[in-house]
């Protein structure tokens, strides 16, 4: 047989890279959405709104009260690898903001009509953009073009619409609206729940009621049973675990049985939260439903350092918690938030950084899962307590 002739090598032209590292982060509407509420929570905001059409395929828009975007950056904020979050390789260790890569938007403006609106505290206006492939263009004429002043308040407003509207096989792969706007609510509500110093409303476009919409300054308990339902609430435990002086696990005193305001603000945590003195520490807490919730799937909720991730490491142990107590087909409920070392997890593993890795996995997971059968251990002593009574 004869071989083929070997076929020259090429470099890929900028925009065919730019479309193949777009479609990694980009697969769905919630995805971007997932990179756009984290922005918006990187820049600190208290009130994040999300507007939607066709399952965020024709339009998907999030307002939000932060910080703003500079006027002089916008220019490149749409280019890839362009950051305010990170500049040596060794920040990566300490990074404590969800954006790190500069990829998001850009990625964005390669798949769709990306528009920003944005007005910083000092600016006297806001400022309008539009991207196409990284660059700034006039939205109607695809001509380049300067920011143009408008009106708005501080904070950013990202629209994008016509997602996929040139990669016809990644838009042929999603099924209905329907479904794609049940994941954005999924994204929301999750972060609504990690974040309930954060007002999140979620609406179709033209609706004047949203599917969901919860208030600043809640707590996560709060949060659980406004989006979750009593049915949850009313069976929530709780549990916080840390590592101790030897790095082993310990769990804290005053974890409570009951929905008690007071005992589960959140903001205990924020304060608890900042320092890592010691290399390999972490803290998690947890609240999980007791036996009397039975679901018919395990829903959980795992945060590693803010970041909404999966684990399929740590859904199996939370679900091996509950083997000997619950009947065969029943599941519970589980908001798990998981805090490391910064210097101990990988973020970078991917691009959507959906997965992350960190140092002591098997024994975090567990000491967590150790205490959380405790827990409900504990629990269902006292309720064979009372019924002995
Ligand atoms: P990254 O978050 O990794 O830095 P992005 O592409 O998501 O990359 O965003 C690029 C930059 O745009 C950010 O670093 C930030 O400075 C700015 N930015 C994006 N969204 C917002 C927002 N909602 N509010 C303020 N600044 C934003
Ligand atoms: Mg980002």
């Amino acid at each position: 047989s004869t071989k083929p002739e070997p076929m020259p090598i090429k470099k890929l032209s900028e925009n065919v890279i730019n479309k193949i590292a777009a479609g990694e982060i980009i697969q769905r509407p919630a995805s971007a959405l997932k990179e756009l509420i984290e922005n918006c929570l990187d820049a600190a905001a208290t009130s994040i709104r999300v507007t939607v059409k066709d399952g965020g395929l024709k339009l998907l828009q999030i307002q939000d009260n932060g910080s703003g975007i500079r006027k002089a950056d916008l220019p490149i904020l749409a280019e890839r690898f362009t950051t305010s979050k990170l500049s040596t390789f060794s920040d990566l260790s300490k990074i404590s903001t969800y954006g790190f890569r500069g990829e998001a938007l850009a990625s964005m403006s390669h798949v769709a009509h990306l528009t920003v609106i944005t007005k910083t505290k000092a600016d006297g206006c806001a400022w309008k953009a539009s991207y196409s492939d990284g660059a700034l263009v006039d939205s109607k004429t695809g001509q380049k073009v300067d920011p143009r002043p408008c009106a708005g308040n501080d904070g950013t407003t990202i629209t994008i619409e016509d997602l996929f509207y040139n990669t016809p096989t990644r838009l042929a792969a999603i099924r209905s609206p329907s479904e794609e706007y049940a994941r954005i609510l999924d994204v929301v509500t999750k972060y609504a729940i990690h974040n309930p110093h954060v007002a999140f409303l979620c609406k179709k476009s033209g609706s004047s009621s949203p599917e969901l919409s919860t208030p600043s300054s809640s707590n996560i308990a709060n949060a659980i049973k406004l989006l979750y339902g009593n049915s949850v609430a009313k069976e929530l435990l709780d549990c916080d675990v840390h590592s101790g002086p030897a790095g082993r696990g310990q769990k804290s005193a005053g974890g409570q049985d009951r929905l008690d305001d007071e005992a589960m603000d959140i903001d205990e945590d924020e304060d608890a939260q900042a320092s890592f003195d010691k290399p390999r520490s972490w803290m998690a807490k947890a609240y999980f439903t007791n036996p009397n919730y039975q679901a018919k799937k395990f829903v959980f909720l795992l945060f590693i350092n803010h970041r909404l991730v999966e684990s399929a490491r740590m859904k199996r142990a939370m679900e091996a918690a509950y083997q000997t107590i619950m009947p065969k087909g029943a599941s519970p409920f589980m908001y798990l938030s998981l805090q490391i070392d910064p210097r101990a997890v990988d973020v970078n593993v991917h691009p959507t950084k959906r997965e992350v890795h960190f140092l002591n996995e098997e024994d975090i997971t567990d000491q967590i899962a150790d205490a959380v059968q405790e827990k409900l251990a504990e629990k269902g002593q006292s309720r064979a307590y009372e019924y002995h009574q």
